[in-house]
């Protein structure tokens, strides 16, 4: 800038204590839920080689075509900030031999993911994921189970107007064959279409499904849907997947028009969205991936998982209601009681109780606003005695000892 101060750079931000907050309560959140439910916290590196998500991701992704921040190390090598997870959790899962663990192996993860896209509200380049992956069955439970898990993440963490939508790929090759299919079926009636819908036939078929052109809509009523395209055990899979889904009474919108847009997908995949967000309305999403471990090296592999956005989440949800109680605040009424009072403040914290201290040689009435202004629900001032004020009822009582403070305060 002109004058000198400097500025995160486009599309990131800082986390401010108020924020920082919720995300810690969040990612508590997220360790009851999916601890509970058998995940393991997994963490691997930022930086990746860059051939992991060329090969793992897809060369002609949007991905890896335009999204990646890739640069060279000194000796050389290419490497990649992570856009996304799967990949490296297959990765480590082949790295480390995971396949010989009991199976499943169930990972789950939180942390910052780099794309270079244009940055708008609920965007980033910087952005923080929670995911979940389940490797080494082909069980539909699993794929309930993990399509469950975000439900219930999102309900808890207060995420309001969420709908899911869910479909199934089958196979690469059911959907290269599909694709074709629906190509010939855009080309067959070319003149009918948007001349949007139309420069797309080669890239992106699906897109013609979303169009609100009238003519194109027309053409799509009878268009070729991929879910009729499945082969026989796919589809067994998906209706396994359907009906636990509705045992458990979750509510979805079956979208034969949903790709995601990372290649490795295969059977099963879903997407959560919020219309409290605006264009940018994905909290969260995922798939199968049954070839990717092998693509990477490893043995044949059947998984699963999803991954949501944090930022989108918060966004998305409501506020906490109650707010956080005050902290206990520890004025010192003359400068005698300062090692007193540092005394205290640290045995209040031992106790149990959020505690601070007057340090920065305020005044009494300063300390007392100060306390007012950091929401303090207790001041303890440190003087020729103990006194303890109640800052909502306004009542002042003395206190013999750090004892007797607790137990007026309650820990
Ligand atoms: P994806 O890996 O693209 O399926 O993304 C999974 C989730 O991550 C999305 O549903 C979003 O909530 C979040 N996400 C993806 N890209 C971004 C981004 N650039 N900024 C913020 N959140 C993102």
């Amino acid at each position: 800038m002109a004058d000198g101060r400097l500025q995160a750079p486009r599309g990131t931000f800082d986390v401010l204590p108020d924020e920082g907050g919720r995300r810690l309560r969040l990612a508590h959140l997220a360790e009851e839920l999916l601890h509970g439910a058998g995940y393991g916290y997994f963490e691997s590196p930022v930086i990746e080689d860059t051939e992991l998500f060329a090969r793992g991701v897809g060369e002609a992704t949007d991905i890896v075509q335009k999204e990646m921040f890739t640069f060279e190390d000194k000796a050389g090598r290419s490497l990649t900030l992570r856009p996304e997870n799967t990949a490296g959790v297959c990765r480590a899962y082949v790295e480390h031999g995971m396949h010989k663990q009991a199976q499943p192996v169930k990972l789950w993860y939180w942390g910052p993911f780099f794309r270079h896209e244009a940055p708008q509200a609920g965007r980033y380049r910087q952005f923080t994921q929670l995911g979940a992956e389940a490797l080494g069955s082909d069980d539909p439970s699993l794929d309930a189970e993990v399509i469950l898990l975000l439900d219930e993440f999102l309900a808890r963490a207060g995420v309001r107007e969420v709908r899911l939508r869910l479909s199934s790929l089958g196979t690469r090759d059911t959907r290269r064959a599909y694709l074709d299919e629906l190509r010939a079926h855009l080309r067959s009636r070319e003149h009918e279409l948007s001349e949007e819908v139309r420069g797309r036939i080669e890239a992106n078929p699906l897109r013609a499904f979303d169009s609100d052109h009238a003519g194109t809509q027309a053409v799509m009523t009878d268009a070729p849907r991929l879910l009729d395209k499945l082969e026989k055990d796919d589809a067994e899979h998906f209706a396994a997947v359907r009906a636990l889904l509705d045992d458990a009474g979750l509510e979805y919108e079956v979208d034969t028009t949903l790709v995601r847009g990372l290649d490795y997908y295969t059977r099963t995949v879903f997407e959560f969205e919020s219309d409290r967000l605006g264009a940018q309305r994905g909290v969260g999403g995922g798939g199968r991936y049954d070839g990717l471990v092998e693509e990477l090296g490893g043995p044949p592999t059947p998984a699963i998982g999803w991954a949501a956005g944090v930022e989108r989440i918060l966004l998305a949800a409501d506020a906490p209601e109650e707010p956080e109680d005050g902290a206990v605040f520890v004025a010192v009424a003359k400068p005698e009681s300062g090692r007193e009072a540092f005394r205290l403040v640290r045995e209040l914290r031992r106790q149990g109780v959020r505690a601070e201290l007057e340090q920065a040689g305020r005044s009494v009435k300063g300390q007392f606003k100060h306390a007012d202004r950091i929401g303090a629900r207790a001041v303890v001032i440190v003087g020729d005695g103990l006194e303890v004020k109640d800052m909502r009822s306004g009542e002042q009582r003395p206190a013999a000892d750090a004892a007797e403070v607790v137990r007026l305060v309650g820990a």
